[in-house]
């Protein structure tokens, strides 16, 4: 197996100031398995969900190759729910509510077939759990990127210390290298980090773009300035699909294919954002998809003689 996915698989309600949805289908395991399929076709997920989960979104995701042997569906259970509202900037949220549900005793079981992927997302999950999804791999990855979020630095940050230790590439948003590292300059931030364990960090600005950073070098990609944004969730998990989707189908993990995989992962959050949860990505084209990727590629490209500067 090429890539797998570890993470939630979600009923999500949300408030943007474009509109209101009760009850759809998200989760960090969702974005990614989706986002990610446009690049592989060897790709599974582990996660958990109750009785209560969709068949069409089950149909959906095998549709798109994506292998569910290690979905639990648990009788007479449901699925972890998540509620949030976006402020007007659509760049911060506040979360209003959180039902672990079928994730208060997940047991995350990685079927045989599992056991050896090559690349490895652990996308946001309780860090306890994504430690053990660590442990019970046969091999370790040729890459390990670890999603996570600010909830489980006030909660579990132990835990969270010991899979960062255990990952190649963490990525998490500007606020939360801010909470983890407790510098407000990102680029501090990004030292304090990589001294945690991980040889790459992503540092997602929402509108703002993205950053990388390896050693002393770093690369910055900008947001696709879109006309609408309707909804930004799991735009950080698209981004995170994408990016291992395209490193794992490359299979080239060095700092030029990370900054490659780094305008992928954007170029694919920005279609996330255009409609209401996972709609915008669940069907898209190649074309579409390089179409998108172009026009990342122009509007950063310029050239500029030195020696008139
Ligand atoms: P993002 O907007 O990329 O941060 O991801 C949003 C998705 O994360 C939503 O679809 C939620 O279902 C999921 N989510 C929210 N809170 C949690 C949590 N505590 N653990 C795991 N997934 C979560």
């Amino acid at each position: 197996m090429k890539l797998l996915s570890v993470g939630t698989v979600a009923f999500d309600a949300l408030e943007t100031p474009f509109g209101k949805r009760d009850k759809i289908v998200g989760g960090s395991c969702t974005y990614i398995s989706l986002s990610a399929s446009y690049f592989l076709d060897s790709l599974g997920l582990v996660s958990v969900v109750g009785e209560d989960f969709p068949d069409e979104m089950i149909n959906l995701l095998k549709d798109k190759n994506i292998d569910l042997d290690g979905l639990q569906i648990k009788k007479g259970e449901k699925t972890f729910f998540w509620s949030g509202r976006y402020h007007n900037d659509m760049n911060s949220r506040d979360t209003l509510d959180t039902q672990l549900n079928v994730l208060e005793n997940f047991d995350p079981i990685i079927p045989n077939s599992f056991k050896t992927p090559d690349y490895l997302m652990l996308g946001n999950l309780v860090p306890a759990l994504q430690l053990q999804v660590l442990d019970r791999l046969e091999k370790r990855p040729k890459l390990v990127v670890l999603d996570t979020m600010n909830l489980w630095m006030d909660v579990a940050m132990d835990d969270l210390k010991k899979v960062i230790a255990r990952t190649d590439l963490l990525t998490i948003n500007d606020e939360e290298a801010r909470q983890l590292s407790g510098e407000y300059s990102l680029r501090k931030a990004a030292r304090k980090i990589i001294e945690m364990g991980p040889k790459y960090l992503i540092i997602k600005k929402g509108e703002h773009g993205a950053l990388l950073f390896h050693g002393e070098n770093i690369f910055y990609v900008p947001a696709l300035p879109l006309e609408e944004v309707f909804d930004p969730t799991g735009a950080g998990d698209t981004f995170a699909g994408g990016f291992i989707g395209y490193l794992a189908s490359t299979d080239d993990t060095s700092f030029e294919n990370m900054k490659r995989a780094v305008v992928i992962g954007s170029a694919m959050a920005s279609f996330c954002v255009e409609k209401f949860g996972s709609e915008r990505i669940e069907n898209l084209s190649q074309t579409e998809i390089n179409d998108r990727i172009s026009q990342f590629k122009k509007l950063t490209d310029f050239s500029l003689d030195l020696a008139l500067a």
